[in-house]
């Protein structure tokens, strides 16, 4: 077995159990891509069994802190089990499900989400690459369905040094699916949509945003990256229950065209074809700027943008581009308005965040108030050994 023997005092955060190693804490030794290697402290000491990505800058990630460990087929069966099960815990209010989320799952570089009988996989590091094959069979013998299709499509790949693959793994079917979200059914594409297809992530948020509209009874509704409408559809289902549908008025923008045919596809499919909606091919930024210039405002905002910052080093970048759509976002409610903003970058901390959007509203001369936190839906779980897990967070703004 091969050894990666780690520079004096670079055992530290494996022994707090964190997945990850530089090539930065490396003295010596190496490995094939995804071979599995003992890691040891320079002294000698075993810490971890891990697989090795020669390409990247994470040389290695753990599979497994205990020596006696064999990293073989049990073992990523066992592991995958135990990740489909500890869903089963949750009451999701969803057939569509992350049932592997990565290091949170003792699986680094594995995602995998369910769509109703299909299951979608990225396998994201040389480690999981290494072991498709069996993490595949696993996969089925866990959930025991038979439909796998791959979207290893990530830019995360590249840094791996493996190519993008996609197509069928296991079974065949159609790429199309609906899946059912708390009150309301949305569809996608497994093999042409973002990622896997969907967000399920922001599940339980797009509920808080239909409570709210139920509650508050928003007439102007406006969804920044709206990517397929999952937050419109919500606002809609919460008008409808709250029985103020009639007179509401929302827009919805993405810069990709084939996410609004299917945002507006959504709409049809919850019955909402007759809204008044409107689905726009714009620059949010732009948009934003052209609605301030209008003098319009809006009673709810959501500002759910794609990754400014995939890593800590474009973190300064990114929070001028997140403090500039709050400004925005903030300038465009109405009193009483509420924003839901949110950052999906690892780079960015949750504190971080805070401090931006606090930052944003003093630019823009608004006064408003934090009524909630939110995050990830919690079949994305956070561990405490692996605070870079945290990737989504979110705020309620109430403009006062
Ligand atoms: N809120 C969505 C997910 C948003 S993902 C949901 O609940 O499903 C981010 C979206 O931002 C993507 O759909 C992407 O196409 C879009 N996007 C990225 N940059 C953009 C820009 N500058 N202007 C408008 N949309 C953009």
């Amino acid at each position: 077995m091969k050894a990666l023997r780690l520079r004096p005092g670079k055992e530290r955060s494996l022994l707090r159990r964190h997945p990850w190693v530089f090539d930065s804490a490396i003295a010596k030794g190496s490995g094939d891509a995804g071979e599995t290697v003992r890691i040891e402290s320079s002294e000698g000491q075993f810490l971890a069994w891990a697989s090795t990505s020669p390409a990247s800058k994470i040389r290695a990630r753990a599979w497994s802190f205990v020596e006696t460990q064999r990293i073989d087929a049990a073992f990523f069966h066992e592991r995958v089990k135990k990740a489909v099960d500890a869903r089963g815990l949750f009451d999701l209010q969803s057939d569509g499900v992350r049932l592997v989320h990565g290091e949170a799952d003792g699986l680094p570089g594995l995602i995998v989400d369910r769509y109703g009988d299909t299951l979608v996989a990225q396998f994201l590091s040389a480690g999981v690459e290494r072991w498709k094959p069996v993490l595949a069979d696993a996969l089925l013998a866990a959930t025991g369905l038979s439909k796998l299709y791959e979207r290893s499509d990530a830019s995360g790949r590249e840094r791996e040094g493996l190519k993008p693959v996609t197509g069928w793994l296991r079974g065949e079917g159609d790429t199309a699916q609906v899946i059912r979200e708390h009150a309301w059914r949305l569809s996608l594409d497994i093999a042409t949509g973002h990622k896997t297809g969907f967000y399920l992530d922001q599940r339980d948020s797009r509920q808080r945003f239909a409570e709210m509209a139920q509650h508050r009874k928003f007439r102007r509704v406006l969804n920044c990256f709206c990517y397929t409408g999952g937050f419109t559809v919500a606002a809609l289902a919460g008008l409808k229950a709250a029985g103020a549908l009639e007179g509401a008025e929302l827009t919805s923008i993405d810069s990709s065209l084939p996410a609004l045919d299917r945002a507006r596809a959504n709409l049809a499919l919850n019955g909402f074809e007759g809204a008044n909606a409107q689905f726009l091919d714009a620059d949010v930024n732009a948009s934003l700027r052209r609605f301030i210039e209008e003098g319009r405002t809006f009673d709810a905002i959501v500002l759910d943008p794609p990754k400014f910052a995939p890593t800590v080093a474009h973190a300064e970048r990114a929070a001028r581009a997140y403090k500039d759509i709050n400004r925005l976002g903030l300038k465009l409610l109405a009193p009483g308005g509420v924003l839901l903003t949110f950052s999906c970058s690892g780079g960015i901390g949750a504190d971080l965040f805070h401090k931006i959007v606090a930052s944003a509203g003093i630019d823009a001369g608004v006064d408003g108030y934090i009524s909630e936190r939110l995050g990830a839906a919690p079949d994305h779980p956070m561990t405490i050994e692996f605070p870079e897990g945290e990737y989504l967070k979110g705020l309620v703004v109430v403009r006062k």
